[in-house]
C-alpha cells in the first residue's frame, strides 16, 4: 500500500462523519504520489500525517438577541490549519450548512491555495451556522459583535487574518472590524475585505471573480484561444459570480446564466453591464432572489435547477461545494463545454473532475483558479502594514501577474511530473512542496 493510501485510511478512521474534509484530502493526497516517491524524506518526516492535522480548532458559543428580544445561540468556528509559511489566512462563512467538516475542508484547501499565491500566508477558515438571510441589519450586527467578542482573542495581524466568504461581505466585515477595534483598542489589518475608507484595498471585492477569469484566459492561451466571443455559464449570484460576469464582459465573452439556492436564470442575450448592475443592487442591497431578474428582463427561470444543462463554451461554478455532479459534467461536455474555471471551492465532485480530465477539458481547480481573492487580501495586508494605498490599476496589474504565475506554476509542475495539462496535480504538488519544505525546515512542528 502506498504511503498516501495508508495515511488516507488512517484519516478515515479518525475523522468519521467529515465527508467534505475527507474528499478534499483525498483529492490532494492522490496527486502527491509522484513527489512522495521522488523524495523519501517526506515520508521519513511523516509530513502527510502532520499536514492533514489542523494546528488548532476553535469551536465556541455565539449568543445574541434577535429583534424581538429573544436570546438565540449559534456555533462559531475558527480552524487554524497551517502556519508554516505565514499567519493563518482564510475567510469566514456564515451559512446554516456550516459545520466542522466543511470548515476543515476549506482550511485544508486554503493552505495549498495560499502557498500557490507566492505570498507569505498560512491556511485558516472559520464561520458559523448563523444564516444572515432574512435577518435585519441590527440582528446581523449583534451576531457579528458576539462572534468577534470570542474570536478577537485568537486572531491578530501577525497571527490570523480572517476575510469574507459565503454570507460574509462588506457589511459583516464592517461589524466584525468595529467590534475587534473596540475590544482590543487597536486599528490594525486584522481582517481583509475592509471598506475603502478604513484600510480596504481597491479591487479586493472584484479579485476572486476577476482572478478566476484571468486563470481561464491563461488556460485558453495554451490552446491558442481567448475568451472573446465565448458563451459562458456562471452559477451563484454573490460576490464571486458578480465580478466573474463583469470581467468576462470586459474580455468580450458573453454570460448567459446566474443562479442562487432557489434556481437559475437563463438569458441567451447575455448579462450586460446594465443587467449586472441590477443583479448587484438585487443581491447586495435588496437581498432578493435571482428569480426577480427573469421577471424584470423577461428571460427563462429554471426553478430549483443549476445552470449545467445550458449549452456553453465554458463554465464558471461560483456558488458552493459539490454543485457539479458527474452527470452534470457529462452534460456539460456533451453540450460543447471546453473549459471550467472554479470560482467556488471544490464545486466539482470527484466524478465530475474525472469526466473533465477524461475529455481533456481545460479544468482549473478552485485552489488555483479562485486564489485571486486571497492573493489580493495579501496585497491588502501589505498596504496596511506600509500604511499606504495602491491605485486600482496597480492592484489589478499585480492580481493579473499573480494569476499568471499560479497558472504557470500548476502548468509547469504537471509537465515536470509527466501529466501535461493536469492542473489538479500541478496545483496540488506545487502548493504542497512549499508548505512541506517549510515544515521540514522548522523542525517537528
Ligand atoms: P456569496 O455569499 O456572496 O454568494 C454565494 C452565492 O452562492 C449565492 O448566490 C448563494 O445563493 C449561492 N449558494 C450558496 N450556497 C449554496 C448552496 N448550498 N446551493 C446553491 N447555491 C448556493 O459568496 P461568495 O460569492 O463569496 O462565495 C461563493 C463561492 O466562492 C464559495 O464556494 C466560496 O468559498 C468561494 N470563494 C469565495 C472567495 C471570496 O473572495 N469571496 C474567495 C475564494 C473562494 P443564496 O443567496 O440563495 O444562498
Amino acid at each position: 500500500m502506498s504511503y498516501s493510501q495508508d495515511v488516507l485510511n488512517h484519516l478515515h478512521r479518525r475523522n468519521p462523519g467529515e465527508p467534505e474534509f475527507l474528499q478534499a484530502v483525498h483529492e490532494v493526497l492522490e496527486s502527491l504520489d509522484p513527489v512522495l516517491q521522488r523524495h523519501a524524506y517526506y515520508q521519513e518526516a511523516r509530513i502527510l500525517e502532520r499536514i492533514v492535522e489542523p494546528e488548532r480548532q476553535l469551536i465556541f458559543r455565539v449568543p445574541w438577541l434577535d429583534d424581538t428580544g429573544q436570546p438565540r445561540v449559534n456555533r462559531g468556528f475558527r480552524i487554524e490549519f497551517n502556519s508554516a509559511i505565514g499567519p493563518y489566512k482564510g475567510g469566514l462563512r456564515f451559512h446554516p450548512s456550516v459545520n466542522l467538516s466543511i470548515l476543515k475542508f476549506l482550511s485544508f484547501e486554503q493552505t495549498f491555495k495560499n502557498s500557490l499565491t507566492t505570498l507569505p500566508m498560512g491556511g485558516g477558515k472559520g464561520g458559523s451556522d448563523f444564516d444572515p438571510k432574512g435577518k435585519s441589519d441590527t440582528e446581523v450586527m449583534r451576531f457579528c459583535q458576539s462572534f468577534m467578542t470570542e474570536l478577537c482573542r485568537h486572531i491578530g495581524p501577525q497571527t490570523d487574518v480572517p476575510a469574507g466568504d459565503i454570507g460574509v461581505g462588506g457589511r459583516e466585515i464592517g461589524y466584525l472590524f468595529g467590534q475587534y477595534k473596540r475590544i482590543r483598542n487597536e486599528f490594525t489589518g486584522v481582517l481583509t475585505g475592509k471598506g475603502l475608507q478604513w484600510g480596504g484595498s481597491l479591487i479586493r471585492p472584484e479579485a476572486t471573480g476577476y482572478g478566476c477569469v484571468f486563470f481561464a484566459e491563461e488556460m485558453l492561451k495554451t490552446r491558442g484561444e481567448t475568451l472573446a466571443g465565448k458563451t459562458c455559464t456562471v452559477s451563484g449570484a454573490g460576490n464571486v459570480a458578480q465580478f466573474t460576469v463583469e470581467k468576462i464582459n470586459q474580455l468580450g465573452g458573453k454570460v448567459v446564466s446566474l443562479s442562487d439556492s432557489a434556481g437559475t436564470i437563463h438569458d441567451p442575450d447575455g448579462i450586460d453591464a446594465e443587467k449586472l448592475a441590477f443583479v448587484m443592487e438585487l443581491k447586495n442591497v435588496k437581498r432578493g432572489r435571482i428569480a426577480e431578474y427573469a421577471q424584470t428582463f423577461n428571460c427563462h427561470y429554471l426553478d430549483g435547477q443549476t445552470p449545467w444543462g445550458i449549452p456553453c463554451d465554458g463554465a464558471f461554478p461560483s456558488a458552493t461545494q459539490n454543485e457539479i455532479s458527474g452527470t452534470d459534467a457529462v452534460t456539460l461536455v456533451q453540450q460543447g463545454c471546453q473549459f471550467v474555471s472554479e470560482g467556488a471551492n471544490m464545486p466539482s465532485t470527484p466524478e465530475a473532475v474525472d469526466v473533465f480530465q477524461q475529455h481533456q477539458i481545460l479544468y482549473g481547480p478552485g485552489k488555483a483558479a479562485n486564489a485571486g481573492g486571497v492573493a489580493t487580501s495579501g496585497l491588502e495586508m501589505a498596504q496596511n502594514s506600509m500604511h499606504m494605498n495602491w491605485t486600482r490599476a496597480e492592484v489589478e496589474a499585480r492580481l493579473q501577474l499573480i494569476m499568471a504565475s499560479i497558472h504557470a506554476s500548476a502548468f509547469e509542475t504537471a509537465q515536470e511530473y509527466g501529466q501535461p495539462g493536469n492542473y489538479v496535480m500541478g496545483a496540488n504538488i506545487a502548493g504542497f512542496v512549499k508548505v512541506a519544505n517549510a515544515m521540514l525546515d522548522q523542525g517537528l512542528v
